[in-house]
């Protein structure tokens, strides 16, 4: 009896994950249903994972790139909210005691909102 022998890509079928990637076929520029892909700048399905090109992920790298982006606008929310929060808790001391403690207390309640915004 002799020993069966695999040349080649066997790690697909080891329990691993197995890729099918779409079939090559012209794609239609079309923005609903087509798009451009990030990596080989190949015209692709919109909604399909891989590109039909280089196989490449496009899920992932527009999940990567919404999390940048989401990222991005927190700090800048969370700044704007600093800059309201100092700037408030600032003027407070030059209006009516009255009024201070209002804009003392919001002032702060936005550097609490910025702090925990920038913080998650
Ligand atoms: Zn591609």
């Amino acid at each position: 009896m002799t020993t069966q022998e695999f040349k080649g890509p066997v790690d697909n079928v080891a329990g691993r994950d197995i890729n099918i990637y779409p079939p090559t076929e012209p794609v239609e520029i079309d923005p609903s249903v087509s798009r451009y892909c990030s990596q080989c700048d190949g015209v692709t399905w919109r909604y399909t994972r891989h590109c039909i090109h280089c196989g490449f992920d496009q899920f992932v790298h527009d999940a990567d790139v919404n999390a940048a982006r989401l990222q991005k606008f927190k700090i800048k929310l969370g700044m704007g909210l600093a800059v309201i929060g100092f700037s408030l808790a600032t003027l407070g001391n030059y209006l009516p005691q009255k009024m201070r403690v209002w804009t003392l207390s919001i002032g702060g309640l936005c550097l609490l909102a910025a702090m925990g915004i920038v913080k998650n």
